[in-house]
């Protein structure tokens, strides 16, 4: 075995085994070009090369190093393309940002097909399909925003990868990253090079532009930088997490220019799509998990769906471990800690604030004698909870909702037991909040 290929068997051990599979498993090691200081491995596409480049090339450096305390350049190279020459500075496949100015960068995995669609980001993937039928033409600039974990970063690459299978070239930068280049090839007197690489791309991508906020600079900048493409009808995607007119210190001129295209927003997904997303996540990971289980962890998770991947990767290698099926049961011991078991603290307040703010109605309708269809829902909803999860007794519950005895929060509970048999959604639904709750998201 050459080393290369020891090295990869050791990363193996080091990251999930998905990603070994998909990703450095697809390697070879190149041992005709590579030196102690310089290591080239071949990948079959660009995808894989450009992925393992990001994720991985620093950690191979690092192997590399500890085995022969070297730690050499490492580049990744597409197989059919002739190796670039060891220690060729110019290589655009080196680790070094300096010199992989070239590379989009984009995840491969955000594809359109990984992305599931629900009324919360319908509008915004509708609009990215768009952009992808006629660039630079439907909307330009594109505006993507909504909170953290909600697509907009997957929705942009989709974006982007079937771009780049066009054959445009793609340029995928988070603001920090345009932000250093700009400020080394000021330093460095190389402006050219920056205007090479961000006014000479058909698709400019720019991750998370409220951090634009404040540096007056590189706004100057990038106003001419968004001046120039558009003016080529180069396409622009940009995503922030506010709208651009809530955007404090950044200049009008850019508000006003991120709204002359399209501005879409991303909003929290239903239960129905977090599911959704949940299946598609162990889809892609080949990862077996039952209905019931997929059902519980929509129900503890935030709107943020990043965190689906880390509970499904801690689940897939708990079950390994311990060599045993991923069932209902065993998913919450694993995720015991991911739900602080906080009942004891809990307060009937707690509860009626929380339910009111998911349900959307006031805590003083609940205590009142108000027998609006939501507001009746809202109150049965939370003395059902108080009942569950606080140690109230039923008088104690009637005195706090105002009710004349205890026999209407008995009445109360048949009922919601009822339909907690017959309905499933809203079994999902008491499910959903009963977890957060206990996972201590009182407000
Ligand atoms: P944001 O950029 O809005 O913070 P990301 O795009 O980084 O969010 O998404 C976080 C994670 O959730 C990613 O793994 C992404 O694939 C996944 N995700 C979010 N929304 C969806 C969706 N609608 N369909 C599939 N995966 C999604
Ligand atoms: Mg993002």
């Amino acid at each position: 075995m050459t080393i290369g290929d020891s090295i990869l068997v050791q990363l193996k051990e080091e990251i999930p085994e998905i990603e070994y599979k998909r990703y450095i498993k697809q390697l070879s090691f190149c041992t005709e070009s590579s030196k102690t200081d310089y290591a080239l491995f071949l990948a079959p596409n660009p995808l894989i090369a450009s992925w393992v480049r990001t994720k991985y090339s620093e950690k191979i450096a690092h192997l590399f190093e500890v085995k022969t305390s070297v730690k050499p350049q490492v580049a990744i190279e597409l197989k059919n393309k002739r190796p670039l020459k060891a220690q060729s500075k110019d290589s655009v496949t080196s680790t070094s940002p300096q010199h992989s100015a070239h590379q989009s960068l984009l995840n491969p995995a955000y594809t359109f097909d990984n992305y599931v669609v629900g009324t919360s980001n319908q509008f915004a993937f509708s609009a990215a399909q768009s952009v992808c039928e006629k660039p630079g033409e439907a909307y330009n600039p594109l505006y993507i925003y909504g909170g953290v974990g909600l697509g907009k970063t997957h929705l942009m690459q989709a974006v982007g990868n079937r771009l780049q299978t066009l054959g445009k070239s793609v340029i995928y930068s988070s603001v920090e990253q345009f932000v250093n280049d700009f400020t080394r090839h000021l330093r460095n007197q190389t402006m050219d090079r920056f205007k090479d690489k961000y006014r000479n791309c058909d698709v400019l991508m720019i991750d998370d532009i409220q951090f634009l906020s404040g540096k007056v600079q590189t706004q100057e900048e990038f106003f001419h930088t968004f001046e120039t493409l558009r003016n080529e009808n180069k396409q622009i995607i940009l995503t922030s997490d506010k709208h651009p007119k809530q955007i404090a210190g950044l200049e009008d001129r850019l508000k006003s220019r991120f709204e002359w295209g399209l501005v879409a927003d991303i909003q929290a997904p239903e239960l129905e799509t977090k599911i959704a997303i949940i299946n598609k996540k162990c889809e892609i990971n080949r990862v077996n998990i039952t209905k019931d289980v997929i059902d519980y962890i929509a129900t503890i998770i935030d709107n943020n769906a990043r965190e689906i991947e880390g509970i499904l990767s801690k689940l897939h290698a708990y079950a390994k471990l311990m060599n045993q099926e991923i069932t209902l049961e065993f998913t919450k011991n694993v995720l015991k800690e991911h739900i602080k078991e906080q009942r004891e603290n809990i307060t009937i307040d707690d509860i009626v604030k929380f339910v009111c703010k998911e349900l959307n109605v006031k805590p003083s309708e609940i205590r009142s004698k108000n027998r609006s269809k939501n507001i009746v829902y809202a109150r049965r909803v939370s003395i059902y909870l108080a009942r569950s999860i606080t140690q109230n007794t039923m008088p104690q519950l009637a005195q706090y909702f105002g009710m004349k005895d205890h026999t209407t929060i008995s009445h109360t509970m048949k009922k919601i037991n009822e339909l907690l048999k017959s309905d499933e959604n809203f079994k999902l639904k008491i499910d959903e909040l009963n977890n957060k709750i206990s996972a201590g998201q009182t407000p």
